[in-house]
């Protein structure tokens, strides 16, 4: 794939060189003379420094390349660079699904066929994507609800189109965040399809359909009985024919904490979470921005359920709407078991 690239770049530089300048001389001002496009002009000025010795004269006037007019980069294949600061593994692969998105799903959004190639920092490339701590400056506004920021390239796209994506959430909402900014550098605004990825804020975790949840021990093994209870309980909140179809949570249990909107931790004597003497459990924001966290701390196994559906009861039913088993003041036997 970069041999073709490279064939298309020089052959686009033999036609600029032979569009502006008789004598056939291959300078960076020459290249950047009257090209017909400007991005065409960026792109062979990235590329004429490295290649300029190994240029042969045409010896046939090949035919122009055809240049999308609703492409704002001027070029169907794109080559992109990640920033190695801040970068994690994950951050490489999440990169790689979304610019595949893009690769499956352009030509149906942005209206022209894109394909990219990941590339080295120091090689020319037209996007280049960087991780960054929060808070994100976008457009010389700083705000600490910003995810991520990227040029929206309408008509042309400048050299290169820098990207931002803050390293703070968890896999599915950095994915989410990538396919949103890049969608901008190919040209799509907030208003246009696809709604999921393009419109300007983020689901909240609990709305994401399915919530992907994460069951998780401080330390050692979970009991079986415990993960049991757990699942019985995410289970009767899917199945609960009270609850409005609509509503009901839609689940699906995850291996890693990486891939979950809502993490269900158990712990078994932690004394500064939750409440603070003996058994308890409380909700909390997780490890990552756009993650939930319900810690079960010290709580039986046969009312670990229990606790699972107190916290989540509101968002399925509704605030005002919560069965009373499931309230503040339901009693030891409920608890432990009575409500199902
Ligand atoms: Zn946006």
């Amino acid at each position: 794939m970069r041999l073709s690239v490279a064939l298309v770049t020089i052959l686009v530089i033999l036609l600029a060189g032979c569009a502006g300048n008789t004598g056939g001389n291959f300078t960076d001002s020459t290249v950047a003379g009257t090209p017909a496009q400007t991005t065409v002009a960026k792109t062979t000025t990235q590329t004429v420094e490295t290649r300029s010795t190994s240029i042969a004269f045409p010896t046939t006037t090949p035919e122009p390349v055809r240049v999308d007019p609703d492409n704002p980069f001027g070029q169907s294949q794109i080559d992109v660079s990640i920033d190695s600061k801040n970068l994690e593994k994950r951050d490489l692969e999440l990169v790689d699904e979304s610019l595949r998105y893009w690769e499956n799903n352009s030509e149906r959004y942005a209206g022209y066929p894109i394909s990219f190639s990941i590339v080295p920092e120091q090689e020319p490339h037209r996007i280049e994507i960087a991780f960054v701590d929060r808070p994100i400056a976008c457009k010389n506004e700083i705000q600490t609800t910003t995810v991520g920021c990227a040029p929206r390239n309408e008509e042309t796209a400048s050299a290169i189109s820098y990207v931002q994506i803050t390293d703070d959430e968890t896999n599915q909402g950095t994915y989410g965040t990538l396919v949103h900014e890049l969608g901008h550098t190919l040209g799509l605004g907030h208003s246009d399809e696809p709604q999921r990825y393009m419109k300007p804020h983020q689901t909240d975790p609990l709305d994401r359909k399915p919530i992907t949840v994460a069951i998780t021990k401080d330390v050692g093994n979970i009991q079986i009985l415990k993960k049991r209870g757990i699942i019985k309980a995410l289970n009767y909140l899917r199945d609960d024919p009270e609850v409005n179809e609509s509503n009901r949570l839609d689940w699906e249990l995850v291996d890693s904490v990486d891939d979950a909107d809502l993490v269900i931790k158990v712990t078994d004597h932690h004394p500064h979470v939750c409440i603070a003497d003996s058994g308890g459990s409380c909700f909390a924001q997780g490890e990552y921005e756009d993650q939930y966290q319900i810690i079960l701390n010290n709580v039986d196994s046969s009312a670990v359920g229990w606790h699972v559906i107190y916290w989540l009861a509101p968002h399925v039913y509704g605030m005002s709407n919560v069965p009373s088993e499931f309230q503040e003041s339901a009693g030891y036997d409920t608890r432990h078991g009575g409500w199902k």
